[in-house]
């Protein structure tokens, strides 16, 4: 019988690439499977037989560890699955992600109604493993420790034909005390740049217009190209010649420059960047090459320098200031968003108006701000965690309005701009209406006919609503 499976992302964009691989191998291995849209968890009425996923056999969650929150709302999960396992008894529920890694077996014990787990280097091991559940009904994991976590497959179930999730390094060398990564995804390890660059081209030659490239701290990327370099420079790969630093190793910026030779290929987009890593020479690269993304988001965490220390993160203010300077000069129409962290050990009142001096001194597009929650096994973990609750709230809250207010008024400034947008899919709400991206991944509805997606279009911008522009088409529209 075909088990149907239902699988769960959550975190960043690299476990919804690990969840398109997994549906790849899996659908491979002829396991029906819901697509994301269409799968939620199945209600504990599911005994009664509802609708379409209450059928899932197969529940799998994609976890992610780096805040609390994220943790709590897999761990409830768990706890409504194992009511619905009461009436649903055959049901399998797995987890894979940064959660297997930082806890593993110990999951075990305290879910006994979870039935599989399995690491992010283990993936193509999934229809496999769950096939061991089924047959044996016992407990299973599959977690190894090292090598590369990353499987470029052509097998992978992207959500768009147009847009692609690529995945170039893992892990992290930083050692920002709050972040869990170094812990959960290991010591940084970068995809040779030749399978980085075969996989790019095989993704334009499949339609693929637009690449993000993906990376706890992208801008460290260090590609082997003497790997099989002898190949690389000659036999098919249009006698590409590699540029590799003094210790015959790609940068990042060398990466870029190389990928924006892919004729298919329109659009690069990468995060997320370290602001230790964001040099002169990347930004030299991004000013002359159009295709490269017009966002930079370059995480600040706080804008006081005592703070900055106390998380280890490598910069002053100031160094960071310069940095955001230089690359609005290099690059004007460069859009920058953030990360902040509310409320971290030891900050003060006036540490946080410095964060709020820095949103009115920088203004950033976006922010993503979180309020501070210890992670377990971190090095800020044995600092106190002294900011109390209602004062991390305060202070995030603060922050968010202060940044909607910047992010409305810079967004003012756009409308009446002509500007090129990437048709990315029809939207859910009305047909007849498209959402697309400007190149600083601006969101923009206009009206028009499906054919443009996957096509490029001139727009005027001539609204703002929630989160994106409403525009209307310039140009006659190429239908693609
Ligand atoms: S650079 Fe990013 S991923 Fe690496 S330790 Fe710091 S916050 Fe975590």
């Amino acid at each position: 019988m075909k088990l149907k499976v239902a699988i769960k992302s959550f975190g960043c964009q690299m476990n919804v690439y690990d969840s398109e691989v997994a549906r790849g191998f899996l659908s491979d291995a002829g396991f029906e499977i819901y697509s994301e849209s269409e799968e939620s968890l199945p209600a504990p009425s599911a005994a009664q037989g509802g609708g379409g996923e209450e059928n899932a056999d197969v529940i799998l969650m994609n976890t992610c560890s780096v805040r609390e929150h994220a943790e709590e709302r897999v761990y409830g999960r768990l706890g409504m699955l194992g009511k619905v396992k009461k009436t649903k008894p055959d049901l399998i529920v797995g987890l894979m992600g940064c959660m297997v890694e930082e806890h593993r077996e110990k999951l075990f014990k305290r879910f006994p109604q979870l039935d599989f787990m399995i690491g992010t280097r283990n993936i193509k091991e999934l229809p496999g493993l769950i096939e061991e559940v089924r047959k044996n009904r016992r407990q299973v994991a599959q977690i190894r420790q090292d090598g590369l976590s990353i499987e470029y497959s052509d097998l992978a179930k992207r959500s768009s034909p147009h847009q692609a999730w690529l995945p170039i390094m893992t892990g992290c060398d930083k050692v920002c005390t709050f972040c869990i990564v170094p812990i959960t995804r290991g010591a940084e390890v970068s995809m040779p740049a030749r399978e980085v660059y075969r996989e790019a081209s095989r993704l334009a030659a499949d339609g693929v217009k637009w690449v993000t490239l993906l990376g706890q701290n992208v801008n460290s990327y260090r590609g082997n190209p003497s790997a099989r370099a002898a190949s690389f420079e000659g036999a098919g790969d249009g006698g590409k010649v590699l540029i590799a630093d003094g210790k015959g190793e790609i940068t990042f910026p060398r990466l870029l420059e190389m990928l924006c030779e892919i004729e298919g290929l329109k659009r690069i987009s990468f995060t997320t960047s370290h602001p230790h890593d964001a040099t002169e020479d990347l930004f030299q690269v991004i000013r002359r090459n159009p295709k490269i993304s017009r966002r930079f988001h370059l995480p600040l965490q706080s804008g006081s320098d005592r703070i900055l220390k106390r998380m280890k993160r490598l910069h002053t203010y100031d160094e960071y200031l310069a940095s955001i300077r230089r690359l609005r000069e290099l690059v004007p129409d460069i859009s920058i968003t953030t990360d902040i962290i509310a409320g971290f050990s030891g900050e003060t009142e006036e540490d946080h108006l410095t964060t709020l001096r820095a949103f009115e001194e920088i203004r950033y597009d976006a922010a993503y701000i979180y309020k501070y929650s210890v992670r377990p096994g971190t090095p800020a973990a044995k600092l106190s965690d002294d900011v109390p609750q209602e004062i991390k709230a305060r202070r995030n809250a603060e922050l968010l309005d202060l940044q909607k207010k910047i992010s409305r008024e810079n967004a003012q400034k756009w409308i009446g701009r002509e500007v090129t947008v990437f048709a990315e899919a029809v939207t859910a709400k009305k047909t007849g209406q498209i959402l697309g991206s400007t190149v600083q991944d601006k969101k923009v509805v206009f009206e028009g006919p499906a054919g443009l997606v996957g096509t490029f279009q001139e727009i005027r911008i001539t609204g703002l609503r929630n989160d994106a522009f409403s525009g209307e088409i310039v140009t006659a529209p190429a239908l693609l």
